[in-house]
């Protein structure tokens, strides 16, 4: 049997039991948190990462966490994201860069992509970033350097792409959803999010310090 086979006979047995009311509740409907756009990357383990339950995010995962822009043709990510906000009405829109991004060292070096061309055509939504970290790359940056701007830049990139799909622009003119640029290391396990104030990534404990000192206070008058 296949260990992720096996892993659901386990689930059925030991993890099921122990959350049954939370599966029984979500049987009803959802209403997650956030849209929460990643990398297909199978390193990229979103739930353990934000330490969510099933029903708090409306997951979509593609090579490259890529939002393409909004045109007239229909697409998975542009279907997923019309539903999720008109529908759904999620608060927040989360799109997740990682670092060793296959998909990002395909968009920079698109030349090695020729045997894949739905891969090569998919990452020309990248384009733009790669372009950006030409502008402003120092000459002396290390191609590693050149990777950490590029992950950013995408994940920047892909949040102005958001905003041309007409279900998002309405939800941020009304003030009902928010966006938010993170990038994930996959060593280290740290998160950085984009701080507009500070025109910079910065660590999330530091972008959401306030937040997370509310929603503490919060469970200690609960408890
Ligand atoms: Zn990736």
């Amino acid at each position: 049997m296949p260990r992720f086979a096996a892993g659901v006979v386990r689930f059925q047995s030991n993890v099921y039991p122990e959350k049954q009311n939370l599966f029984e509740e979500l049987s009803k409907g959802q209403s997650p948190e956030a849209l929460f756009i990643a990398c297909s990357d199978s390193r990229v383990e979103t739930a353990m990462i934000t330490q969510t339950e099933p029903g708090e995010l409306f997951i979509c995962r593609n090579a490259g966490n890529i939002v393409p822009p909004h045109t007239e043709q229909t697409g998975g990510m542009t279907a997923s994201i019309e539903y999720a906000v008109a529908v759904l009405k999620v608060p927040h829109i989360v799109v997740c860069g990682h670092t060793e991004c296959g998909a990002m060292k395909g968009a920079m070096n698109p030349e090695g992509l020729d045997s894949l061309p739905h891969v090569k055509k998919w990452l020309g939504y990248a384009k733009a970033a790669v372009d950006v970290v030409d502008g402003i790359a120092d000459d002396t940056a290390t191609p590693e350097e050149r990777m950490k701007l590029l992950i950013e830049q995408n994940v920047l990139l892909q949040l102005q792409h958001l905003r041309t799909h007409p279900a998002v622009a309405a939800a941020l003119a009304k003030g009902t959803t928010e966006l938010h640029g993170w990038v994930y290391d996959i060593k280290t396990g740290e998160v950085e999010a984009w701080d507009e104030a500070e025109g910079r990534f910065i660590t999330v404990d530091a972008r959401y310090a306030e937040q997370i000192k509310e929603l503490t206070a919060k469970h200690e008058c609960a408890a």
